[in-house]
Protein backbone atom coordinates (compact mmCIF):
# COMPACT_ATOMS: atom_id res chain seq x y z
CA UNK A 1 0.00 0.00 0.00
CA UNK A 2 1.20 3.70 -0.63
CA UNK A 3 1.52 5.96 1.70
CA UNK A 4 0.33 9.04 -0.91
CA UNK A 5 -0.67 9.11 -4.29
CA UNK A 6 -0.41 11.95 -6.04
CA UNK A 7 -2.75 12.95 -8.91
CA UNK A 8 -1.70 15.55 -11.45
CA UNK A 9 1.87 17.16 -11.74
CA UNK A 10 1.39 20.61 -12.43
CA UNK A 11 2.87 23.14 -9.38
CA UNK A 12 0.38 21.61 -6.92
CA UNK A 13 1.45 17.74 -7.52
CA UNK A 14 5.07 18.41 -7.54
CA UNK A 15 5.27 20.49 -5.09
CA UNK A 16 3.18 18.05 -2.83
CA UNK A 17 5.49 15.60 -4.01
CA UNK A 18 8.48 17.50 -3.45
CA UNK A 19 7.33 17.88 0.92
CA UNK A 20 5.77 14.13 0.88
CA UNK A 21 9.33 12.90 -0.81
CA UNK A 22 11.25 14.49 1.74
CA UNK A 23 9.13 13.38 4.42
CA UNK A 24 10.42 9.97 3.86
CA UNK A 25 6.58 8.58 2.57
CA UNK A 26 7.60 7.98 -0.96
CA UNK A 27 4.63 9.58 -2.80
CA UNK A 28 3.26 8.17 -6.21
CA UNK A 29 3.07 10.96 -9.29
CA UNK A 30 0.06 9.87 -11.59
CA UNK A 31 1.99 12.52 -13.81
CA UNK A 32 -1.36 12.70 -16.41
CA UNK A 33 -1.87 11.04 -20.10
CA UNK A 34 -5.03 10.21 -22.08
CA UNK A 35 -8.19 9.61 -20.13
CA UNK A 36 -10.49 6.72 -21.27
CA UNK A 37 -12.09 9.13 -22.69
CA UNK A 38 -9.30 10.10 -24.88
CA UNK A 39 -9.06 12.91 -23.12
CA UNK A 40 -5.12 14.46 -22.36
CA UNK A 41 -4.51 15.17 -18.70
CA UNK A 42 -1.29 17.38 -19.80
CA UNK A 43 1.48 16.13 -17.95
CA UNK A 44 3.08 19.33 -16.08
CA UNK A 45 0.04 20.71 -16.47
CA UNK A 46 -1.51 24.23 -18.11
CA UNK A 47 2.59 25.17 -17.12
CA UNK A 48 3.40 23.21 -20.17
CA UNK A 49 1.68 25.67 -22.42
CA UNK A 50 2.71 28.91 -20.84
CA UNK A 51 5.75 30.60 -22.56
CA UNK A 52 7.27 32.76 -20.22
CA UNK A 53 6.43 32.69 -16.40
CA UNK A 54 7.09 36.18 -14.97
CA UNK A 55 5.69 36.12 -11.52
CA UNK A 56 7.04 33.05 -10.03
CA UNK A 57 9.41 34.14 -7.19
CA UNK A 58 12.74 33.38 -7.30
CA UNK A 59 13.35 33.36 -11.07
CA UNK A 60 14.08 37.12 -11.84
CA UNK A 61 14.73 36.93 -15.56
CA UNK A 62 11.60 34.43 -16.18
CA UNK A 63 11.30 31.22 -16.83
CA UNK A 64 9.27 28.67 -19.01
CA UNK A 65 6.96 26.70 -18.04
CA UNK A 66 8.38 23.66 -19.07
CA UNK A 67 11.79 24.22 -17.60
CA UNK A 68 9.75 25.37 -14.27
CA UNK A 69 7.75 21.96 -14.33
CA UNK A 70 11.29 20.33 -15.53
CA UNK A 71 12.96 22.01 -12.15
CA UNK A 72 9.92 20.87 -9.53
CA UNK A 73 9.80 17.14 -10.87
CA UNK A 74 13.80 16.93 -10.70
CA UNK A 75 13.77 18.30 -7.36
CA UNK A 76 10.89 15.66 -5.79
CA UNK A 77 12.77 12.63 -7.87
CA UNK A 78 16.03 13.64 -5.56
CA UNK A 79 14.13 12.99 -2.47
CA UNK A 80 12.85 10.14 -3.93
CA UNK A 81 9.29 10.62 -5.51
CA UNK A 82 8.08 7.57 -7.53
CA UNK A 83 6.49 9.35 -11.38
CA UNK A 84 4.17 6.90 -13.78
CA UNK A 85 3.11 8.31 -16.77
CA UNK A 86 -0.42 7.55 -16.60
CA UNK A 87 -4.20 8.81 -15.03
CA UNK A 88 -6.71 8.02 -12.58
CA UNK A 89 -9.14 6.08 -14.25
CA UNK A 90 -11.56 5.57 -11.85
CA UNK A 91 -11.68 6.01 -7.68
CA UNK A 92 -12.78 4.57 -4.73
CA UNK A 93 -13.33 6.05 -1.70
CA UNK A 94 -15.63 4.46 -0.04
CA UNK A 95 -13.10 2.89 2.84
CA UNK A 96 -9.66 2.70 4.09
CA UNK A 97 -7.61 2.21 2.20
CA UNK A 98 -8.45 4.21 -0.60
CA UNK A 99 -7.94 2.92 -4.00
CA UNK A 100 -7.18 4.17 -7.32
CA UNK A 101 -7.23 1.99 -10.79
CA UNK A 102 -4.61 2.84 -13.04
CA UNK A 103 -3.48 1.61 -16.37
CA UNK A 104 -6.44 -1.02 -15.47
CA UNK A 105 -5.12 -2.00 -11.89
CA UNK A 106 -6.51 -0.82 -8.20
CA UNK A 107 -3.72 0.95 -6.44
CA UNK A 108 -4.15 1.21 -2.09
CA UNK A 109 -3.15 3.85 -0.67
CA UNK A 110 -3.37 5.37 2.81
CA UNK A 111 -4.09 9.31 1.40
CA UNK A 112 -4.28 10.97 -2.01
CA UNK A 113 -3.63 14.32 -3.11
CA UNK A 114 -5.94 15.38 -6.11
CA UNK A 115 -3.99 17.92 -7.86
CA UNK A 116 -5.49 17.20 -11.37
CA UNK A 117 -6.10 20.83 -12.38
CA UNK A 118 -8.25 22.87 -14.93
CA UNK A 119 -8.50 23.03 -18.85
CA UNK A 120 -9.87 25.51 -21.30
CA UNK A 121 -13.01 26.19 -21.93
CA UNK A 122 -14.73 26.44 -25.12
CA UNK A 123 -17.62 28.41 -26.97
CA UNK A 124 -19.92 25.25 -27.96
CA UNK A 125 -20.23 26.59 -31.16
CA UNK A 126 -20.72 24.18 -34.04
CA UNK A 127 -18.07 26.21 -36.13
CA UNK A 128 -15.47 26.01 -33.54
CA UNK A 129 -15.46 22.43 -33.59
CA UNK A 130 -15.66 22.04 -37.38
CA UNK A 131 -12.05 24.72 -37.51
CA UNK A 132 -10.53 23.41 -34.23
CA UNK A 133 -6.98 23.21 -35.09
CA UNK A 134 -7.53 24.34 -38.17
CA UNK A 135 -7.49 28.14 -37.13
CA UNK A 136 -9.42 27.54 -33.96
CA UNK A 137 -6.76 27.05 -31.02
CA UNK A 138 -6.81 27.78 -27.23
CA UNK A 139 -3.24 27.76 -26.76
CA UNK A 140 -1.71 30.65 -28.39
CA UNK A 141 2.07 29.50 -27.06
CA UNK A 142 1.50 26.39 -28.30
CA UNK A 143 0.37 27.02 -31.82
CA UNK A 144 0.79 30.61 -32.43
CA UNK A 145 3.89 30.62 -34.68
CA UNK A 146 1.29 28.57 -37.57
CA UNK A 147 -0.18 32.67 -37.79
CA UNK A 148 2.77 34.41 -39.12
CA UNK A 149 1.68 37.66 -41.12
CA UNK A 150 -1.89 36.49 -40.32
CA UNK A 151 -4.93 38.92 -38.58
CA UNK A 152 -6.19 37.32 -35.52
CA UNK A 153 -9.38 37.33 -33.17
CA UNK A 154 -8.56 36.19 -29.10
CA UNK A 155 -11.85 35.87 -27.84
CA UNK A 156 -11.96 36.92 -23.66
CA UNK A 157 -11.70 39.80 -21.36
CA UNK A 158 -9.40 38.20 -18.42
CA UNK A 159 -5.73 37.55 -17.79
CA UNK A 160 -5.63 34.79 -20.08
CA UNK A 161 -6.95 36.69 -23.22
CA UNK A 162 -4.60 39.74 -22.90
CA UNK A 163 -1.53 37.22 -22.11
CA UNK A 164 -2.62 35.31 -25.30
CA UNK A 165 -3.47 38.69 -27.79
CA UNK A 166 -0.07 40.28 -26.60
CA UNK A 167 2.14 36.56 -27.49
CA UNK A 168 0.00 36.42 -30.72
CA UNK A 169 1.76 40.14 -32.16
CA UNK A 170 5.00 38.06 -31.90
CA UNK A 171 3.32 36.56 -35.33
CA UNK A 172 0.01 38.60 -36.54
CA UNK A 173 0.12 41.35 -38.21
CA UNK A 174 -2.95 42.70 -35.86
CA UNK A 175 -5.19 40.78 -33.15
CA UNK A 176 -8.31 41.93 -32.28
CA UNK A 177 -9.54 41.34 -28.70
CA UNK A 178 -13.26 40.34 -29.01
CA UNK A 179 -14.79 40.70 -24.85
CA UNK A 180 -18.65 40.63 -24.31
CA UNK A 181 -18.58 43.67 -22.02
CA UNK A 182 -17.30 46.91 -22.30
CA UNK A 183 -14.20 46.53 -19.46
CA UNK A 184 -12.14 43.72 -19.02
CA UNK A 185 -11.49 41.31 -16.12
CA UNK A 186 -8.09 41.17 -16.34
CA UNK A 187 -5.53 42.93 -14.11
CA UNK A 188 -4.77 46.49 -14.70
CA UNK A 189 -1.12 45.78 -15.37
CA UNK A 190 -2.01 43.38 -18.35
CA UNK A 191 -4.83 44.87 -19.78
CA UNK A 192 -2.83 47.75 -19.73
CA UNK A 193 -0.14 45.95 -22.21
CA UNK A 194 -3.05 44.75 -24.55
CA UNK A 195 -4.75 47.93 -24.70
CA UNK A 196 -1.30 49.84 -25.48
CA UNK A 197 -0.07 47.65 -27.70
CA UNK A 198 -0.10 48.86 -31.52
CA UNK A 199 -1.18 45.59 -32.80
CA UNK A 200 -3.77 44.84 -30.60
CA UNK A 201 -7.57 46.56 -31.25
CA UNK A 202 -10.94 45.62 -29.22
CA UNK A 203 -14.21 44.82 -30.37
CA UNK A 204 -15.95 45.52 -26.31
CA UNK A 205 -19.58 44.72 -26.68
CA UNK A 206 -19.07 41.67 -28.73
CA UNK A 207 -19.48 37.57 -28.97
CA UNK A 208 -18.24 35.14 -31.72
CA UNK A 209 -21.40 34.00 -33.20
CA UNK A 210 -19.88 32.42 -35.80
CA UNK A 211 -16.36 30.97 -37.31
CA UNK A 212 -16.22 30.98 -40.88
CA UNK A 213 -14.12 29.49 -42.97
CA UNK A 214 -12.86 27.26 -46.08
CA UNK A 215 -11.90 23.93 -46.67
CA UNK A 216 -8.61 25.54 -45.70
CA UNK A 217 -9.49 26.76 -42.72
CA UNK A 218 -10.66 29.70 -40.83
CA UNK A 219 -11.05 33.21 -42.91
CA UNK A 220 -13.33 35.01 -40.66
CA UNK A 221 -15.57 35.47 -37.57
CA UNK A 222 -19.04 36.89 -37.65
CA UNK A 223 -19.48 39.03 -34.29
CA UNK A 224 -22.82 39.51 -32.56
CA UNK A 225 -24.02 42.49 -30.25
CA UNK A 226 -24.05 42.20 -26.84
CA UNK A 227 -25.63 45.36 -26.72
CA UNK A 228 -28.40 45.95 -29.71
CA UNK A 229 -25.71 46.63 -32.26
CA UNK A 230 -26.01 44.81 -35.89
CA UNK A 231 -23.73 41.97 -36.90
CA UNK A 232 -19.98 42.52 -37.98
CA UNK A 233 -17.96 40.08 -39.81
CA UNK A 234 -14.15 40.82 -39.55
CA UNK A 235 -11.39 38.75 -42.24
CA UNK A 236 -9.29 36.69 -39.91
CA UNK A 237 -6.74 34.01 -40.73
CA UNK A 238 -6.97 32.43 -37.08
CA UNK A 239 -9.06 32.42 -33.80
CA UNK A 240 -7.61 31.92 -29.98
CA UNK A 241 -10.64 31.07 -27.20
CA UNK A 242 -9.14 32.32 -24.11
CA UNK A 243 -12.57 32.25 -21.83
CA UNK A 244 -11.46 30.47 -18.71
CA UNK A 245 -11.08 26.71 -17.69
CA UNK A 246 -13.13 23.68 -16.50
CA UNK A 247 -11.55 21.47 -13.63
CA UNK A 248 -10.26 18.19 -14.17
CA UNK A 249 -12.77 15.94 -11.65
CA UNK A 250 -14.66 13.80 -13.97
CA UNK A 251 -13.07 11.26 -12.43
CA UNK A 252 -14.30 12.39 -9.06
CA UNK A 253 -17.84 12.90 -9.16
CA UNK A 254 -19.82 10.83 -6.61
CA UNK A 255 -17.06 10.36 -4.72
CA UNK A 256 -16.23 13.59 -3.23
CA UNK A 257 -18.12 16.84 -2.70
CA UNK A 258 -17.41 19.05 -5.76
CA UNK A 259 -19.56 22.56 -6.34
CA UNK A 260 -21.82 22.88 -8.99
CA UNK A 261 -18.88 24.22 -10.94
CA UNK A 262 -17.15 21.07 -10.85
CA UNK A 263 -14.56 22.44 -8.51
CA UNK A 264 -13.67 20.58 -5.34
CA UNK A 265 -14.62 21.56 -1.93
CA UNK A 266 -11.91 21.80 0.71
CA UNK A 267 -13.34 22.78 4.12
CA UNK A 268 -10.14 23.86 6.11
CA UNK A 269 -6.83 23.51 5.11
CA UNK A 270 -6.88 21.30 1.87
CA UNK A 271 -8.87 18.66 3.59
CA UNK A 272 -12.29 17.61 1.06
CA UNK A 273 -14.89 15.57 2.18
CA UNK A 274 -13.41 12.18 2.21
CA UNK A 275 -10.92 11.40 4.91
CA UNK A 276 -7.46 10.98 3.50
CA UNK A 277 -8.03 12.58 0.11
CA UNK A 278 -6.45 15.98 -0.25
CA UNK A 279 -6.86 18.54 -3.04
CA UNK A 280 -4.85 21.25 -4.31
CA UNK A 281 -4.08 23.73 -6.77
CA UNK A 282 -6.48 24.76 -9.91
CA UNK A 283 -8.76 22.21 -9.42
CA UNK A 284 -9.39 23.04 -5.99
CA UNK A 285 -9.57 27.03 -6.37
CA UNK A 286 -11.28 29.00 -9.36
CA UNK A 287 -9.79 32.66 -7.65
CA UNK A 288 -6.24 32.68 -7.52
CA UNK A 289 -5.64 29.72 -10.06
CA UNK A 290 -1.63 30.82 -10.11
CA UNK A 291 1.42 28.43 -10.44
CA UNK A 292 2.75 29.76 -7.01
CA UNK A 293 -0.78 29.36 -5.56
CA UNK A 294 -0.90 25.46 -6.76
CA UNK A 295 2.32 25.21 -5.47
CA UNK A 296 1.24 26.99 -1.69
CA UNK A 297 -1.52 24.81 -2.46
CA UNK A 298 0.40 21.56 -2.85
CA UNK A 299 3.02 22.28 -0.07
CA UNK A 300 -0.33 22.73 2.31
CA UNK A 301 -1.65 19.47 1.28
CA UNK A 302 1.40 17.48 1.25
CA UNK A 303 1.94 18.38 5.36
CA UNK A 304 -1.98 17.46 5.69
CA UNK A 305 -1.38 14.01 4.21
CA UNK A 306 1.81 13.89 7.06
CA UNK A 307 -0.13 14.57 9.92
CA UNK A 308 -3.10 12.25 8.77
CA UNK A 309 -0.77 9.47 8.20
CA UNK A 310 0.61 9.95 11.95
CA UNK A 311 -3.02 10.24 13.22
CA UNK A 312 -3.56 6.62 11.52
CA UNK A 313 -0.50 5.43 13.00
CA UNK A 314 -1.62 6.44 16.57
CA UNK A 315 -5.29 4.53 15.51
CA UNK A 316 -3.40 1.44 14.14
CA UNK A 317 -4.62 1.97 10.53
CA UNK A 318 -0.70 1.79 9.94
P1 LIG B 1 -11.26 34.43 -16.33
O1 LIG B 1 -10.56 35.41 -15.44
O2 LIG B 1 -12.38 33.62 -15.78
O3 LIG B 1 -11.78 35.26 -17.58
C1 LIG B 1 -12.56 34.65 -18.57
C2 LIG B 1 -12.99 35.71 -19.56
O4 LIG B 1 -13.70 35.10 -20.62
C3 LIG B 1 -13.89 36.76 -18.95
O5 LIG B 1 -13.57 38.04 -19.43
C4 LIG B 1 -15.28 36.31 -19.41
O6 LIG B 1 -16.15 37.38 -19.63
C5 LIG B 1 -14.98 35.67 -20.74
N1 LIG B 1 -15.94 34.59 -21.05
C6 LIG B 1 -16.28 33.52 -20.30
N2 LIG B 1 -17.15 32.73 -20.95
C7 LIG B 1 -17.36 33.31 -22.14
C8 LIG B 1 -18.16 32.98 -23.26
N3 LIG B 1 -18.90 31.86 -23.29
N4 LIG B 1 -18.16 33.82 -24.32
C9 LIG B 1 -17.41 34.94 -24.31
N5 LIG B 1 -16.62 35.31 -23.28
C10 LIG B 1 -16.61 34.50 -22.21
O7 LIG B 1 -10.24 33.37 -16.95
P2 LIG B 1 -8.72 33.55 -17.36
O8 LIG B 1 -8.47 34.75 -18.11
O9 LIG B 1 -8.37 32.23 -17.95
O10 LIG B 1 -7.95 33.70 -15.97
C11 LIG B 1 -8.15 32.74 -14.94
C12 LIG B 1 -7.23 33.03 -13.75
O11 LIG B 1 -5.88 32.82 -14.12
C13 LIG B 1 -7.34 34.47 -13.25
O12 LIG B 1 -7.23 34.45 -11.86
C14 LIG B 1 -6.14 35.13 -13.86
O13 LIG B 1 -5.65 36.21 -13.08
C15 LIG B 1 -5.13 33.99 -13.89
N6 LIG B 1 -4.14 34.20 -14.98
C16 LIG B 1 -3.01 34.87 -14.70
C17 LIG B 1 -2.05 35.08 -15.67
C18 LIG B 1 -0.78 35.81 -15.32
O14 LIG B 1 -0.74 36.47 -14.29
N7 LIG B 1 0.27 35.67 -16.10
C19 LIG B 1 -2.27 34.63 -16.97
C20 LIG B 1 -3.46 33.96 -17.26
C21 LIG B 1 -4.40 33.76 -16.24
P3 LIG B 1 -16.73 38.25 -18.40
O15 LIG B 1 -15.60 39.12 -17.97
O16 LIG B 1 -17.86 39.00 -19.02
O17 LIG B 1 -17.17 37.26 -17.38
Amino acid sequence: MHKVIIIGSGPAGLTAAIYAARANLEPLVLEGGFLPSGELMQPGGQLMITNDVENYPGFPEGVTGPELVEKMRAQSERFGSKHQYAVAEEVDFSGFPLKVKVEGQWLQSATVIVATGANARWLGLPSEEAYMNRGVSACATCDGAFFDGKELVVVGGGDSAMEEATFLTRFATKVTLVHRRDCFRASKIMADRALHHDKIEVEWNREVAEILGDDKGVTGVRLSSTVGEPDKTLDVGGVFVAIGHTPNTQVLKGHIDLYDTGYIIVDRHTHTSVRGVFAAGDVADSHYRQAITAAGMGCMAAIDAEKLLDDYEQEGLL
